[in-house]
């Protein structure tokens, strides 16, 4: 396979060029998909380096070597989902071993430590893990490693990744950090002293809402001979025509970064104006307050943020209206998304830790695809409004009706 391109090019090119300088037979400027499940020895004790697909696969190598490339990271691993990769990474700790994790940590990683590692014995505390005094309190001689997310989605709080994995370090317990929202093109945690990275790439690496994958990149070389070990034992291994389909996706991560932080910052100063809008929580707004930390660990902002509404009732005609906006799960496409997080990614972690946190009824993630600006907030702006309407129309009703008007989160 290819060496490590190690001659400085910037990240655009890196992204651009994946796979291109990798098939030296043909010269493909793309690399080609090699279906192949087993691989012909030479002889006895030979190998080509390709054995059984599982093991390594040439298409599926390119991919794990650009995003060993991309985040710093000694070796890279493609997994069939962001939670396959996530499953691999926690297979390194055993019975009785503890966790401190991020609060506000994605669903469904919250039910693979809740409902499938705590059987096997591995705890999780919540913590935010921006408070190092809070997590020196949760910690105990078990405690392994920290696990974080920054932002977290949908409250995008921030945590400083430099503090955290100093900290961990001087304890001895890794810092593992899920970068999906962000990507190597704008945040590479490795370089602030993570061990390990993981991505759902089926978000913004994949970037169209057609391929389901995750990565994980890991620093040093016990640690990445462990998780080549897990890997393919686990065997959730990521298909060569996946692998395929996300670097095509990847090739163009810069321009669309780009893009989606420009339409995301300009909707939510929009949103922040509005008068039917309580709350927007995006990092890259000054009065965010995790404003400064994101801004100098970050070279950018991610194109999701989530705003609250004044009124609970509004949630539903809003997501009625929306016509360009999709009402739909995920987030990282071109295409825009809006979700519903109360109903539907976080439905999994128990009322009140979410409302604690702020998850509540009110709350609507955007991820902010790349349409043009002026599409996108006409949209918003007809769906703010048509429910604003409505919603007067019900209070006068009731008002008329002499009734007592329905207020706040009602419903
Ligand atoms: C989507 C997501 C995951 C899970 O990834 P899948 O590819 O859906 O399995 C993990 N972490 C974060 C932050 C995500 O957004």
């Amino acid at each position: 396979m290819i060496e490590r391109d190690e001659n400085g090019y910037k990240i655009e090119s890196q992204l651009a060029q994946i796979g291109s300088i990798a098939e030296p037979k043909t010269g493909a400027v793309n690399f080609p998909i090699y279906h192949a499940t087993a691989y012909r020895h030479p002889r006895l004790g030979q190998s080509t380096g390709f054995d059984y697909t599982r093991t390594k696969n040439p298409t599926r190598s390119v991919l794990e070597d650009a995003a060993a490339l991309l985040e710093r990271g000694d070796a890279g691993f493609a997994c069939s989902s962001g939670m396959a990769a996530l499953q691999t990474v926690f297979a390194l700790f055993s019975q009785g071993d503890h966790l401190i994790v991020s609060l506000d940590l994605y669903g469904g990683t919250y039910r693979l430590l809740e409902r499938i590692m705590k059987r096997f014995g591995v705890d999780a505390s919540y913590v935010d893990t921006n408070d190092i005094e809070a997590m020196e309190a949760v910690r105990t001689p078990a405690t392994k490693a920290v696990v974080i997310e920054t932002p977290t989605n949908p409250l995008m709080m921030i945590t400083d990744v430099e503090a955290v994995a100093k900290w961990a370090k001087s304890h001895n317990l890794l810092t593992i950090v899920d970068n999906t929202l962000l990507t190597p093109f704008f945040q590479r945690p490795i370089e602030q002293g993570a061990d390990i990275v993981v991505h759902s790439a089926t978000k913004y690496l994949g970037g169209h809402n057609d391929v389901l994958a995750g990565l994980i990149v890991t620093k040093g070389k016990e640690l990445s001979e462990e998780i080549a070990f897990l890997h393919n034992s686990i065997g959730a291994t990521l298909s060569p025509t996946d692998a395929y389909q996300l670097m095509r996706g990847m090739k163009t991560l810069a321009i669309r970064m780009e893009r989606h932080e420009y339409n995301a910052t300009r909707l939510a100063v929009w949103l922040r104006d509005h008068e039917s809008v309580d709350a927007v929580y995006y990092p890259a707004l000054e009065d965010h307050p995790g404003y400064e930390i994101q801004q100098s660990q970050s070279s950018g902002n991610t194109g999701i943020f989530s705003f609250r509404l004044k009124d609970a009732r509004y949630v539903e005609p809003i997501l009625r209206h929306i016509r360009l906006i999709a009402f739909a799960e995920s987030l990282g496409g071109v295409e825009s998304l809006m979700t519903y997080p109360a109903v539907q990614t976080h439905a999994d972690i128990p009322q009140e830790i979410r409302e604690a946190i702020g998850v509540d009824d009110r709350l609507l993630r955007f991820s902010v695809g790349i349409e043009h600006i002026d599409d996108l907030i006409a949209d918003l702006d007809q769906a703010l409004s048509k429910a604003k309407a409505e919603i007067a129309e019900l209070d006068s009703v009731s008002v008329d009706a002499k009734e007592p008007a329905a207020e706040g989160k009602g419903v």
